[in-house]
């Protein structure tokens, strides 16, 4: 086989590429919905700098190659592997690594629709998609805005719930009732410096409880 060839077949096995599970195992959330960073995440100045997903396991280009899949899944409302899936678990994060786009949105109001004993919660940088996602009044499907302190004012002035990260050991969490969750600054589940310790810390991230099905926090705000 010459290198044309090898070109055109790893081409061809690159376009029929299925993963062998759609939704991405984690140990704080159990299962989550991952999406690419690259065309999808509206990043702050924070964000740029300690996004978790840019570097180690989830940057890995096997897990590069699925977040696309599924970004591709959702654009084209492929659901009936995923909704499988979902309906095994009672809580799905949207999210897990990257963000949405319009573009999967009714795909993720399908999903909801056919999972109505699995909870589909998650965070977004994008005040649009918060606004039709939790205008869309699904009980089991609810986003936070995530704001840090390099965030644009206009993002502030959403009026729904927040959560405040990542959080260094500098920066001051607001008193602000519309902040659900605080997160502080973390890497591969270890807190990044010495951040200060806040009423409203994710608990899985202080590794005080084993995960997200034990807390809800971050859904329970409805
Ligand atoms: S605050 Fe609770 S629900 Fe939210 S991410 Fe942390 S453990 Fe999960």
């Amino acid at each position: 086989m010459d290198s044309k060839q090898i070109m055109e077949l790893s081409k061809k096995i690159r376009k029929g590429y299925t993963p062998g599970q759609y939704l991405s195992e984690n140990s704080k959330t159990c299962v989550s919905i991952n999406l690419p960073i690259q065309g999808h995440c509206k990043p702050t100045k924070r964000c740029l700098q300690d996004c978790y997903g840019k570097s180690g396991h989830t940057a890995l280009p096997g897990n590069l190659r699925k977040q696309r899949f599924m970004s591709k899944c959702l654009e084209k409302q492929d659901l009936t592997h995923l909704i499988q899936e979902c309906l095994v678990y009672s809580s799905v994060r949207l999210n897990g690594i990257g963000d949405m786009n319009p573009s999967h949105l009714p795909a993720i109001f399908s999903l909801a629709k056919a999972c109505p004993q699995t909870e589909f919660w998650g965070m977004t940088r994008k005040v649009s998609i918060a606004n039709r996602v939790n205008g869309k009044s699904l009980e089991n499907l609810s986003l936070l805005v995530s704001v840090d302190t390099t965030s644009p004012k206009a993002v502030w002035k959403y009026p729904g719930a927040l959560c405040f990260g990542p959080r260094r050991p500098e920066d001051k969490v607001p008193n602000d009732k519309r902040i659900v969750t605080v997160f502080p600054r973390h890497h591969a589940g270890r807190v990044i410096g010495n951040v200060p310790s806040h009423p409203k810390d994710c608990p899985a991230v202080r590794h005080t409880i084993s995960g997200c099905v034990e807390c809800q926090q971050c859904w329970d705000w409805k």
